[in-house]
């Protein structure tokens, strides 16, 4: 955990239990990210080993809900949460306008993301990262790929390319039916979520997001 400490920063939201499900994430990696693409206006999902475009809707719900969107402001890194860079005059510092806060940007229909959202599948944590780090933290929890013989390699090329012939001709487009089918779950995962983070946040919650100033 604390190797992860050093490269990502944890960030004190509520981790829905269905959270990846309702993002349209079905693959099996213990760490995958979440952020938007303005090309295309739509949410990402990337482990390190696949990507691809996920449920915009639950993005929606989940970014603007009243138990996330408040949190989502980093440390300053300019003055790193101090909100002056200058300890004597305590002018305010230029990035953050004296706040010492930074609000998280995920990406938006304009800007494109500076982080990406980390979810830990297996211990149910939220992380973010500059996407230079993600991506990398994502590619190193798979195991490097082994040394293959010219044959080896050869041979597994070809079984990829029998696998990929035989799909072409098995492979059918989904029914209207089955993509009907398959958005109405996923709307009704993304109801679900909501009405979890409804439940997380109690009357009366003042958590600001000046709760994540870094002690100093
Ligand atoms: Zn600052």
């Amino acid at each position: 955990m604390n190797e992860i400490g050093k490269l990502l920063t944890t960030l004190p939201v509520p981790v829905p239990p269905m959270f990846e499900a309702a993002l349209g994430y079905d693959g099996d990696a213990r760490y995958v990210a979440f952020y938007w693409q303005p090309t295309g206006d739509e949410v990402m999902y990337d482990d390190g080993h696949a990507s691809g475009d996920g449920d915009w809707w639950a993005w929606i719900e989940f970014e603007n809900h009243r138990a996330i969107a408040p949190h989502l402001w980093l440390p300053c890194p300019r003055c790193e949460g101090r909100g002056t860079t200058n300890t004597l005059e305590n002018d305010p510092c230029d990035a953050c306008d004296g706040s010492g806060l930074l609000h998280l940007n995920l990406g938006s229909s304009d800007f494109e993301a500076d982080h990406w959202l980390i979810l830990d599948r297996q211990e149910r944590k939220f992380y973010v990262a500059p996407i230079v780090t993600a991506r990398r933290f994502l590619q190193e929890q798979w195991p490097p790929p082994p040394e293959l013989t010219p044959e080896e390699e050869q041979a597994f090329f070809e079984a990829i390319q029998r696998a990929v012939e035989e799909l072409n001709q098995t492979w059918q487009p989904p029914s209207s039916e089955e993509l009907e089918a398959r958005l109405t779950a996923s709307m009704q995962l993304c109801r679900e979520m909501v009405a979890w983070l409804d439940g997380q946040v109690e009357e009366g919650d003042t958590h600001s997001p000046s709760s994540l100033r870094r002690e100093k």
